[in-house]
């Protein structure tokens, strides 16, 4: 969770410092891509009133309550078997991949694997394959010395 110093951190969007008593939203870091629309609130902490009347506020906040639901230990259960991953060896986690829910990515944003049950998943070609084009387009960028989608590329794979 982004750091929140009252009086001091200054919210993004009016400039102005986050006050005691003001009403505020921190938001966790949820978006590895930098060149993503929300990677704007990624690990950052905006006035309510502000992120509310925000064109992308409502959709940034959508997809941080989703992140913080699903990385709890409670639901990492495996997209594949529904089973509960309790090996962290045999876990892998799909982070936040696209807001955009045309992109046969949306629907792996946020999933849990277990590795064991890669083998024979029907998905697992034409998931690598989508990621690997994600990879190449030019619109996924990191900040520098980090490499998760290619990390993730060769877990699946
Ligand atoms: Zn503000």
């Amino acid at each position: 969770m982004s750091i929140l110093l009252l009086g001091k951190s200054t919210c993004p969007i009016c400039g102005l410092t986050i006050k005691e008593g003001d009403q505020y939203y921190c938001f966790p870091a949820f978006v590895i891509n930098i060149n993503d629309e929300l990677f704007f609130f990624n690990d950052d902490n905006f006035h309510l009133d502000c992120l509310n009347r925000h064109k992308l506020g409502e959709v940034a906040k959508k997809y941080a309550n989703l992140f913080v639901e699903r990385i709890r230990p409670d639901n990492r259960r495996c997209l594949i078997t529904g089973e509960k991953i309790t090996d962290p060896n045999d876990h892998i986690f799909i982070d936040y991949l696209t807001s955009n829910e045309e992109d046969y990515l949306h629907r792996f944003n946020f999933v849990h694997i277990c590795k064991s049950s890669l083998a024979n998943w029907e998905l697992r070609k034409p998931l690598v394959e989508e990621l690997v084009r994600l990879k190449n387009s030019g619109k996924w960028q990191e900040l520098a010395g980090r490499d998760y989608l290619g990390k993730l590329i060769s877990q699946l794979s």
